[in-house]
C-alpha cells in the first residue's frame, strides 16, 4: 500500500478534546449548559445506533443531549409541533432530525420549521442559503468533517478539482458549495456527478480529490483513480462483513496518495462537527440574549 491514511478516528479525537475544554471553560462564564436535542422518529436500528452515539459524543465533550423519541406513525402535524416546542425552549440550543423519516413525513418540510439558529445540522432553506452565498452559519457535518481532515493533513483544495461522486444535500452537494467558496478554504474547481453522468470514470478519473458518497459498497476502483490522487470515502453500508465504504480501499490505496478508511475516516469527523455547531449553536443564542 502506498498511500498514507487520513486518520479521522485520531482528529476527531483531539477535536473533541479541544472542545470538552473550551466548554467547560465557557460553562463556568455563563452559567449555561449547551444542549442538543435529538428527534428519532421510528424504529430504525441503525438511527438508533447512530444518535447513541452522538449522545455518547455530547456526554463526552461535557454538552447535554436530550432524545426525543417518536413512533414510527407520527403525523406531519405532531412532528412539527414537537420542533415548534423546541424552538421555543431556550434550554434547548441544537436540534437534530435524525434521517430517514418514516415516509409519511418530509424532511424539507421539517427543516424549514426548525429555527435555523438551531438547525446545527445546516439543513435549513437559510443555511443551506447562507452555505451557497459564501457565508455559512452551520457547515453541515459531514462536508465540515472533510474539510477539518484535509486541512488537518495540509491538502490544500485551492486550484484543484475535486470530483464529487453524489449531489445529495447532506453531503455532495454542500460539499461543493463549501470548496467552491473564495478563499484558501476553497477555491477548488467542483464537478458533482450522480446517477445519470455519463462518463463517470473518465470524470473521476481526472480528480486531485476524489470524494465518494454515493451509498454503493467499493463503487469507486483504481481504474476510477489518477495516480496521486486523494481519495474521500464518505460511504457507509452495512454488510455481514462489517462496514463497507464506497471505495474499494485496498486496491486504491496502492494508486492514491491520501485515502480514508471506512470505518474510522469521515465517520468519527461528522459527530466532531455536530458537537462544535452544538456548541456554536449555544454560544450564538446566549450571546444574542436567547437562552
Ligand atoms: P443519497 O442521498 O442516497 O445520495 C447518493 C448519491 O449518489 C445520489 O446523488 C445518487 O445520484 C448518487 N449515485 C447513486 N448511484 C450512483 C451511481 N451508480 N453513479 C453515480 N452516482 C450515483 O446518499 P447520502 O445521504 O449522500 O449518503 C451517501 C453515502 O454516504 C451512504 O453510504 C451514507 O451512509 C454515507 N454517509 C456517511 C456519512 C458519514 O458520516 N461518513 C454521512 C452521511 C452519509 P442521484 O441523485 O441521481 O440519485
Amino acid at each position: 500500500m502506498s498511500a498514507t491514511i487520513l486518520d479521522g478516528k485520531a482528529l476527531a479525537r483531539q477535536i473533541r478534546q479541544r472542545l470538552r475544554e473550551q466548554v467547560a471553560q465557557w460553562v463556568q462564564r455563563h452559567g449555561v449548559r449547551p444542549c442538543l436535542a435529538a428527534v428519532l422518529v421510528g424504529e430504525d436500528p441503525a438511527s438508533h445506533v447512530y444518535v447513541g452515539k452522538k449522545q455518547q459524543a455530547c456526554a463526552q465533550v461535557g454538552l447535554e443531549s436530550r432524545l426525543i423519541e417518536l413512533p414510527q406513525h407520527t403525523s406531519p402535524s405532531q412532528l412539527l409541533e414537537c420542533l415548534d416546542e423546541l424552538n421555543a425552549d431556550p434550554g434547548v440550543h441544537g436540534i437534530l432530525v435524525q434521517l430517514p423519516l418514516p415516509e409519511q413525513l418530509n424532511p424539507d418540510e421539517v427543516f424549514e420549521r426548525m429555527d435555523p439558529r438551531k438547525d446545527v445540522d445546516g439543513f435549513h432553506p437559510e443555511n443551506v442559503g447562507r452555505l451557497v452565498q459564501g457565508r455559512p452559519r452551520f457547515v453541515p457535518c459531514t462536508p465540515g468533517g472533510i474539510r477539518a481532515l484535509l486541512d488537518h493533513y495540509g491538502i490544500s483544495t485551492q486550484g484543484r478539482h475535486v470530483v464529487v461522486l453524489g449531489r445529495s444535500p447532506i453531503v455532495g452537494k454542500p460539499l461543493a458549495n463549501l470548496l467552491l467558496a473564495r478563499g484558501p478554504q476553497g477555491d477548488a474547481t467542483v464537478t458533482v456527478c450522480h446517477s445519470r453522468s455519463a462518463h463517470l470514470t473518465q470524470l473521476a478519473k481526472q480528480a486531485d480529490i476524489l470524494v465518494a458518497a454515493v451509498g454503493r459498497p467499493r463503487f469507486v476502483g483504481p481504474d476510477m483513480v489518477r495516480p496521486g490522487a486523494v481519495v474521500i470515502d464518505v460511504g457507509i453500508t452495512r454488510t455481514q462483513q462489517g462496514l463497507v465504504g464506497d471505495v474499494d480501499f485496498p486496491a486504491v490505496a496502492q494508486v492514491a496518495s491520501y485515502i480514508t478508511p471506512v470505518p474510522g475516516g469521515v465517520g468519527p469527523l461528522t459527530v466532531a462537527m455536530l458537537l462544535q455547531n452544538t456548541f456554536q449553536a449555544a454560544q450564538a443564542l446566549v450571546q444574542d440574549g436567547n437562552s
